[in-house]
């Protein structure tokens, strides 16, 4: 019998203790709950039960959320950050509506690490797999948590298999449920043959998968099928490699259920003991390691009106090197100016509180007025930028129309904010019509109307344009993108940084013009360099 794990020790210097993560899943599958329980690890107890009741209390300190109340939807990223076992966890929430994948995107630009909750019933969902395709393509490793293990279950072993075929991800056990269903009874420790019943718990060394302290726990038929699945696992589970792992290639599986406080505290020990500490981000000059002196981060997210007293704007940063302190001064460096952070501020769930200083890893927000805007890189010390929060080509394209011819240019400079915080994209068309606003989903057009309404006074309609395709242009040919602009100026815009972007009737029309203009690329992605 192996040993049991030791407890994780505190690293001693802040980075390495670290741990950003954000959770993906298909909706209803748990997340959550998940957070709940995780949350009570932290000590931040007082917090659980009040993730779900976020609905409620945003609507009281934000008057243009009432859409998220109605729908029930969240609509905001808000961080959660929480010590357990000698880590700092910061959790990055995402909006569970598909409609702000946009958002969510973004926010998987600022971890380091996913869990990935699966329900035990439906294996990879839809949009498990969108998350996972995002999550691959900045090579964010993932550890999956298999939930509802106390309700009808797939078989354990279809549910590895799923994952391997649908996502092409290797898996390696690390639990095995001990029951499933209604006789789920806790977990068995692959590795070290130990049991855990309840999270909180210790966990119980045990002589294998035939110890009667497990025999004790399950009808006599369950017991034999268990046996036979964790000789079976533990004989054909790939081994656990941590290098595959830390490139997204394998991912290590925890079954639980986290309505029942199950299997949970087996995922967050294996966060803190897998999980990276603050990876190096890559800037556009060079690679920027986490543990560097000089403080730098990104904007990965903006957020308007958090407080209605306050009308404020909190630019969310990630930390990537070096240390924050407030009041420090530093670049930012898509204008050369220098601002000072006389205010950082860190979340903790719904509060916040002043940040005194800050790590490689850490989110902090940054109130400000619109100087910062997505993507933006500050610095301390020589001028980056960082790669990696993409923008994603709309799929609904709309004009916008202000009731009030007057209002044309207030409906700009209110639009170009939307834009700046990445609650909607702005498409301004060469023949200076009304502009166009792209979205991934309609119910950012809903948001977009309320906020218009709510704080810039603006009533607006949308109206359907020809355009169903959007698409950013760039060429090595300058004058042959100019030749192509001329053609049709209501089709090519602007957007918010004045890069050129084509918008196409349909698929085939752009097509059309690819074969015709090859000197031309027309992209689907945009990352800001
Ligand atoms: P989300 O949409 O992914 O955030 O999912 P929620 O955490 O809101 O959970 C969706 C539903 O599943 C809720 O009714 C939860 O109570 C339920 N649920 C979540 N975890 C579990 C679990 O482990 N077991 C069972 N039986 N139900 C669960």
């Amino acid at each position: 019998m192996t040993a049991p794990h030791p407890a994780p020790v505190a690293a001693a210097d802040p980075v390495s203790r670290r741990r950003t993560f954000a959770i993906i899943s298909h909706p209803d599958a748990g997340k959550t709950t998940l957070t709940e329980k995780l949350l009570l690890f932290g000590g931040a107890i007082q917090l659980a039960g009040q993730v779900r009741a976020k609905g409620d209390r945003r609507q009281t300190r934000s008057d243009w959320m009432g859409i998220e109340k109605e729908r029930g939807i969240s609509v905001v990223t808000s961080v959660m950050t929480f010590e357990y076992g000698g880590h700092v966890f910061n959790l990055l929430d995402t909006p569970g509506h598909e409609d702000f994948s946009e958002d969510t995107y973004r926010t998987l630009t600022a971890v380091d690490a996913a869990v990935m909750v699966l329900d035990a019933a439906k294996g990879v969902e839809a949009r498990t797999l969108k998350l996972v395709e995002v999550c691959r393509l900045r090579d964010i490793p993932i550890v999956t948590f298999v939930n509802k293990m106390d309700r009808e279950t797939m078989d354990p072993f279809e549910l590895l298999d799923d994952v391997e075929k649908a996502l092409a991800l290797d898996t390696t056990a690390k639990t095995w449920p001990i029951g499933r269903g209604r006789a789920f009874a806790g977990t068995y420790d692959l590795d070290t043959n130990t049991i855990r019943l309840k999270d909180a718990e210790e966990s119980i060394p045990v002589s294998g998968p035939d110890d009667p302290r497990i025999a004790a726990l399950l009808p006599p038929q369950d017991f034999a099928q268990f046996q036979d699945e964790v000789l079976l696992a533990q004989g054909a589970s790939k081994p656990f490699l941590q290098q595959s792992f830390l490139e997204g290639h394998l991912t290590p599986v925890y079954f639980g259920s986290a309505l029942k406080d199950m299997g949970v505290q087996d995922l967050i020990d294996a966060l803190g003991r897998f999980a990276p500490s603050p990876r190096e981000q890559h800037a556009a000059t060079r690679v920027v390691e986490a543990n560097e002196a000089k403080m730098a981060g990104f904007v990965f997210k903006i957020q308007a009106n958090m407080d209605p007293n306050h009308r404020d704007r909190i630019a969310f940063m990630r930390v990537c090197s070096g240390r924050l302190t407030r009041g420090m001064r530093v670049k930012l460096v898509r204008t050369g100016k220098t601002i000072g952070l006389t205010a950082p501020q860190f979340f903790f769930a719904q509060d916040r509180t002043i940040a005194d200083e800050a790590f490689a890893g850490d989110i902090v927000g940054i109130p400000n007025h619109g100087t910062l805007r997505i993507g933006d890189t500050l610095t301390e010390g020589e001028d980056l930028i960082f790669r990696g929060v993409p923008s994603f080509a709309p799929e609904i394209l709309r004009r916008v129309r202000v009731a009030d011819a007057m209002k044309a240019k207030k409906l700009k400079e209110a639009l170009q904010q939307m834009a700046e915080e990445g609650v909607v994209q702005v498409f301004q068309p060469r023949d200076g019509t009304q502009p166009i606003v792209g979205v991934v989903g309609s119910l950012q057009l809903d948001v977009l109307k309320e906020r218009m309404a709510g704080e810039y006074g603006l009533e607006i309609t949308f109206e359907q344009t020809r355009f169903a395709v959007a698409r950013w242009v760039t060429t090595d040919e300058p004058n042959k993108l100019e030749d192509f602009a001329k053609r049709d100026t209501s089709a090519m815009c602007s957007d918010l940084d004045g890069d050129p972007v084509y918008l196409a009737t349909s698929v085939f029309s752009l097509k059309y013009e690819q074969e015709r203009w090859q000197m031309l690329r027309f992209a689907d992605v945009k990352d800001y360099q």
